[in-house]
């Protein structure tokens, strides 16, 4: 791949490079993916355990499913969608929480949203724990709740961007995997792995893009690369970019990891149900019991609690759930329970992290990240989304606003007579899917 020459560069290969460069590969720009890592997905990653079972050790809901563009993408490659309303639209198990505290607190939670979508509107953005309501005794729970929406605690998040998350309620999931369905939408692209970009030379008259396997010049290049890595890289671009840096910095990825467990006699518990491992504090893990009607339990931990357990190592996790397990279950508990999988997301070096919040007063980060530079350097993935942040389909929309970005510029240099390459394919499509 050395020294190679192409119209535009994908960096990064998850949910927006892939949707990125699906766009501009249908749309018949000599385009490439470059991935860091030996596979396609980023954040998505479908893992099949020994069972047989597809395990998504990151995004495994398909959120606001009634508009998301995976759903057509999963359809198309004959997956299986499953959907079964997520356990957090169902009462959870009364162990430890009786069905009437259940109540009290969807009340307060709800009365808490509220406060938080009133207060968004008004100058100046506040801490979203600012809105907690004094000695409220569910305030804890609802914490440990927003580490599991956020991967951070409210004190650490922007009310008025929480606020901007847009979400229809209706959440479904793929049998055969998120991860793979995202992965498996890249396959026929151009794709670049096991290549991480290093440096995007934007001095002269092409790109210069420096890659472990040499460097490609571009006219265009679509950044997808994670704001956590983002925020970190103030040598990425050159001449540098300051105010990019800064939007990135401003929208750190939170953290949430997963842990999967196998279960023995499962039929002690209804199909995807949950249990909280306790509702009087905030550093407190959520398990999802049989997910998809499995011999398993998937395990959710967020926030401050999951990054000092990835300090600690997988073990710590297993633990830590097993001692919330058999508090609430008994001691034999323990016996039933084995460790699967689990990936730790803030100490991979190609994410660092789960998913972006904005810090108090930054909302508008959003914005400044997604925004193009000088017509070329262009930019896509979940943090850029105003109100699908955090997501699969926030990456998947801003990947292909990118591209539509990029082929809108291109359009016009081609009418300026400044490519000779082939027409554009630029009118009259949009990206379904497949
Ligand atoms: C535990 C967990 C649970 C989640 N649950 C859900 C869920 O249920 N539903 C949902 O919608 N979302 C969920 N998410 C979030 C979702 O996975 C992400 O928002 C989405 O996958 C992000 O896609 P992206 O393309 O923006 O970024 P990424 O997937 O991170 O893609 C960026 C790519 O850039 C690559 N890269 C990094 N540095 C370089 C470099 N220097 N050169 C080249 N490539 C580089 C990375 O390897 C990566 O492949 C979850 C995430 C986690 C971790």
């Amino acid at each position: 791949m050395a020294d190679s020459d192409l119209e535009t560069v994908v960096v990064g290969g998850g949910a927006a490079g892939v949707a990125a460069g699906k766009r501009l590969h249908r749309a018949g720009v000599k385009c490439l993916i470059v991935e860091a890592r030996p596979r396609l997905g980023g954040r998505a990653w479908t893992f099949v355990d020994r069972s047989g079972f597809a395990i998504d050790l990151g995004c495994g809901w398909l959120h606001s499913a009634d508009r998301n563009p995976w759903v057509a993408v999963a359809e198309q490659q004959g997956k299986t969608i499953n959907k079964t309303p997520p356990p957090w639209r169902r009462p959870s198990l009364p162990l430890g929480f009786p069905v009437g505290a259940q109540r009290d607190f969807l009340r307060s939670q709800e009365e808490f949203f509220a406060r938080v979508s009133e207060r968004a509107r008004i100058e100046p953005d506040v801490a979203a724990a600012e809105l907690l309501a004094p000695d409220d005794r569910w305030n804890n729970l609802i914490n440990a709740v927003a580490t599991y929406i956020s991967g951070a605690e409210l004190d650490r998040i922007s009310a008025r961007d929480f606020d901007n998350f847009d979400d229809t309620g209706v959440n479904w999931r793929i049998v055969e995997g998120y991860g793979a369905t995202i992965s498996g939408c890249g396959e026929n692209l151009p794709v670049a792995l096991d290549c991480p970009v290093s440096r995007i030379d934007h001095t002269g008259k092409r790109l210069k893009i420096e890659t472990s396997r040499g460097v490609i010049n571009a006219d265009q290049v679509i950044v997808t690369v994670p704001s956590a890595i983002l925020g970190e890289s103030d040598q990425l671009f050159v001449p540098s970019l300051p105010d990019k840096i800064k939007a990135a910095q401003n929208l750190p990825l939170g953290l949430a990891d997963k842990l999967f467990l196998s279960l023995e006699q499962p039929e002690q518990f209804e199909k995807d149900t949950r249990l909280f491992g306790a509702t009087d504090r905030t550093g407190t893990a959520t398990y999802h019991l049989r997910p998809f009607g499995r011999p398993q339990i998937e395990v959710y931990f967020g926030g401050r609690l999951a990054a000092d357990l990835e300090t600690r190592g997988d073990i710590a996790f297993f633990d830590f759930a097993v001692t919330e397990l058999t508090g609430l279950l008994g001691s034999e508990f323990a016996k039933r329970v084995k460790p699967i999988r689990i990936h730790r997301w803030g100490v991979d070096p190609f994410a660092r992290g789960s998913y972006s919040y904005a810090l108090p007063g930054t909302a508008d980060c959003r914005a400044a990240l997604a925004a193009p530079v000088d017509d070329r350097l262009f930019f896509a993935g979940e943090a850029c989304s105003r109100g699908d942040f955090s997501t699969a389909h926030g990456g998947w929309i801003t990947g292909v606003a990118a591209a539509e970005q990029v082929l809108c510029v291109r359009g016009r240099m081609h009418d300026r007579g400044k490519f000779k390459s082939q027409p554009l394919n630029v009118i009259g499509h949009r990206d379904g899917g497949g």
